[in-house]
């Protein structure tokens, strides 16, 4: 077993971490109050070659594998401490760009990657429906070919990246009678007609990511759009993606955890009350010691499920250990760090309060904690031996 990583992923993990202290850092907290998207700094992410980092080098990617995605999302978010740009930056390159990489037929990757890799198409995925969040198997947007092209019509919601994306990926039901057999995967362009982005959400934290409502009615997609086999797309794309989900995507929260550590580290020894600075107090040192605990524990079961995915191997239920146990890890540390900083972490002064806000988030999307103990348990009795039909 071998647990370290080589100078070169070392090394790669400090640029990234440079470049996102340069570039996403400096309007994190504008950004956050203002719940504006950093169009701006989503270029230089491009230009820097994070977007499509996973993607092979023809279609303009950098041929990273999983552990090397999850270091560079992982340092994005330590360096610029942005939940919300590391969200829009994990809906794009892995929920929207992977399944296209994975399932799409040569034409559609050599159209789609490129742009997608540059950043100059922002991408998504659209999933859960105002009717359909935990049971993702019963979505009711339907897609009905008519000749050359499938008529979409249903609402999608809490889809991010809804507002500025050009591409989404997009599951729909082609036959409802199978249910979540019945669902096909489209690759739907914002132009395409009868594509609408409905309500903008405000929403409590990752407020630097938009996140909206996707409306089709009788949207007209070109069935050369069609990803992956018909009625095949809930198994397909949750195959395809789930991994990559959770074995690089959630890296930011290694970061984001990691950095509270060091404000808090910082603040504790800075910080005097009754003459002496807090961190000599061990209700104080003990937090420390906690987050410390919940960090390295996080980073040892995602970077287990990024290298299986490297090597070949599939572990479902470790991807949802990992999505389970990073969720509420990231949750204490985030409570036990505005609690360090007193009233002062309650002030929105302090990146402090931002990431209570924004780790909680992790609870409830791409699958609740809930779905996640329940996976566990079903794999764990043996009803079912890898992803169920409900894997969100
Ligand atoms: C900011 C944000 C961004 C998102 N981005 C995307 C995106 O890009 N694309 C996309 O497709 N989706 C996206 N989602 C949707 C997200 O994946 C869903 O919100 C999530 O799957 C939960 O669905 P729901 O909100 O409808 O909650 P519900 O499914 O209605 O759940 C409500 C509560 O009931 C519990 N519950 C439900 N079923 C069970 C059960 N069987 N047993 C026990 N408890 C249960 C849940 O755990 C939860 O506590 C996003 C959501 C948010 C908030």
């Amino acid at each position: 077993m071998e647990f370290s990583l080589t100078p070169e992923q070392i090394a790669f993990r400090k640029e990234v971490a440079k470049f996102a202290e340069d570039v996403i850092a400096p309007g994190a907290a504008e950004r956050d109050l203002k719940a504006e998207f950093g169009f701006e700094e989503w270029k230089k992410m491009g230009e820097f070659g994070l977007l499509g980092l996973p993607y092979p080098d023809e279609y303009g990617g950098g041929g990273a594998g999983v552990l090397d995605t999850c270091l560079a999302m992982e340092a994005f978010m330590y360096g610029g401490g942005d939940a919300g740009m590391s969200l829009s930056y994990g809906a794009h390159t892995i929920i929207g760009g992977v399944p296209i990489w994975q399932l799409g037929t040569e034409e559609q990757k050599k159209k789609y990657l490129p742009k997608v890799a540059s950043g100059e198409w922002i991408a998504g995925l659209g999933l859960t429906e105002p009717e359909a969040g935990s049971d993702a198997g019963n979505i009711q947007t339907t897609a009905v070919r008519n000749g050359d092209v499938y008529v979409l019509n249903g609402t999608k919601m809490f889809i991010t990246n809804g507002p500025t994306g050009r591409v989404f990926v997009v599951l729909a039901s082609t036959d409802k009678e199978k249910g979540h057999g019945g669902i096909t995967g489209f690759i739907v362009e914002s132009v395409f007609p009868g594509f609408k982005v409905g309500k903008e959400l405000d929403k409590m934290g990752n407020r630097s990511s938009p996140t909206s409502e996707l409306i089709f009615e009788d949207c007209e997609v070109p069935a050369a759009n069609m990803l992956g086999p018909e009625n095949e797309g809930f198994m397909q794309v949750a195959l395809a993606t789930l991994e990559w989900e959770r074995g690089a995507m959630i890296g930011g929260s290694i970061g984001g955890m990691e950095r509270m550590l060091e404000q808090c580290i910082a603040y504790a020894k800075e910080r005097k009350q009754f003459g002496r600075p807090i961190s000599s107090f061990q209700a104080i040192q003990f937090k420390l010691a906690d987050m410390k605990v919940d960090i390295e524990t996080t980073r040892l079961i995602i970077y287990k499920v990024a290298w299986l995915k490297d090597q070949g191997m599939s572990s479902p239920i470790d991807a949802s250990v990992a999505k389970l146990y990073m969720s509420e890890a990231g949750m204490r540390v985030a409570d036990q760090a505005v609690q360090i900083f007193g009233g002062y972490g309650y002030i929105k002064e302090q990146p402090i309060e931002r990431a209570i806000r924004d780790s909680k988030l992790a609870t409830i999307g791409a699958g609740t904690s809930e779905i996640q103990r329940w996976l566990i348990a079903r794999m764990l009795l043996g009803g079912n031996k890898g992803y169920p039909s409900s894997m969100w």
